[in-house]
């Protein structure tokens, strides 16, 4: 179990990056969802013990993070936004340097653990290829593989999905399910499919705040009957834009498909009720809608 208390991060500038936020992370899968700049990597680095808070507290199992990061870190493993790689090294010389680095034990040698962490990750067939010639999913597993060594009890994951394509999306999706059947896995992105397909809770953080701590299922609920849905024109899309929260505009057979959030108002002439998805939910969320029955806000979080 993950706490997290009060954490306020003021960058110099003066640039407030996390305005006090109070999260619990259970067991398992859990997302950390926001738009770029909303503090998702400053709350990741701040929990890995890499970058000190302005303030607040952090504890993994009980153990105070922030006081003795180093103690913590054998229990932790972090995937960070940008890997850094040495391309001109295989596979496995590069994890087996990473894993010199982070000083993980090897009691069986070395080479069985990067063998069996690489077998982990589904990257054997390529342990002795250059890292410079790996995919941009392959690259992420290697990350994930140098991540979890050790066996760590959380692993901290930092937009993983970004730039990858949809059939490394979804075996990156598998590999990070598996890991979180038996422990915590912290996943951070602004992409809604990554908590649809993974995560049975996440929080939704914006401007640093937390607005929300929900399950998918939770998070549609709350907006049952204020999704209406119908097609416009470019000059009826923008008109929409100025009177109604859109949750999606996308071209369907080269017309405007488009979702709206309706507060206590009329919904726009044509429009017919939608079920609300997890997408809409999110759009609601970070911009602040008032919503039919909000989704509850970990204790003691600004709402
Ligand atoms: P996210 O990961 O959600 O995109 P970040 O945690 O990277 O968000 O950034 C949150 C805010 O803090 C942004 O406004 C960003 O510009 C700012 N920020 C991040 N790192 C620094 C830094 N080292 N110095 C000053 N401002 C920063």
């Amino acid at each position: 179990m993950l706490t997290v208390r009060n954490l306020v991060k003021i960058y110099p500038g003066p640039v407030t990056a996390l305005q006090g936020v109070n999260l619990e992370v259970p067991r398992g899968m859990y997302g950390l969802l926001g738009p770029n700049g909303a503090g998702k990597s400053t709350f990741m680095k701040i929990v890995s013990g890499l970058l000190e808070p302005t303030s607040g507290e952090v504890e993994l199992d009980g153990q105070d993070v922030l006081a003795d990061p180093m103690a913590v870190r054998s229990k932790l493993g972090y995937l960070p936004q940008d890997f850094g790689f040495y391309p001109s090294l295989s596979g496995e010389k590069m994890l087996t340097y990473l894993l010199r680095l982070k000083g993980v034990e090897a009691p069986g040698g070395m080479k069985k653990l990067v063998a069996g962490l690489l077998e982990r990750v589904n990257l054997s067939f390529a342990a002795t290829r250059k890292v410079k010639g790996y995919s941009g999913g392959m690259r992420q597993r290697l990350g994930i593989a140098q991540a979890i060594a050790g066996n760590p009890s959380l692993v901290i994951v930092d937009e993983p999905t970004a730039g990858l394509d949809p059939e490394e999306r979804h075996r990156f999706y598998r590999i990070l399910a598996e890991l979180a059947a038996d422990r915590t896995v912290l996943l951070s992105t602004h992409i809604v499919e990554d908590v649809a397909v993974l995560c049975p809770r996440f929080a939704v953080i914006s401007k640093g705040r937390l607005v929300a701590e929900t399950t998918p299922r939770g998070a549609r609920e709350s907006l049952q009957g204020r999704i209406f849905e119908g097609t416009g024109t470019n000059e009826e899309l923008d008109r929409l834009k100025n009177d109604f929260l859109v949750t999606q505009a996308i071209l369907v057979e080269g017309q405007n498909r488009v979702r709206v959030y309706v507060g206590d108002g009329n919904p726009p002439p044509g429009f017919v009720a939608a079920e609300p998805t997890l997408e809409d939910a999110y759009m609601a969320l970070v911009n602040e809608v008032d919503r039919k029955d909000p989704a509850p806000v970990a204790a003691g979080g600004t709402p």
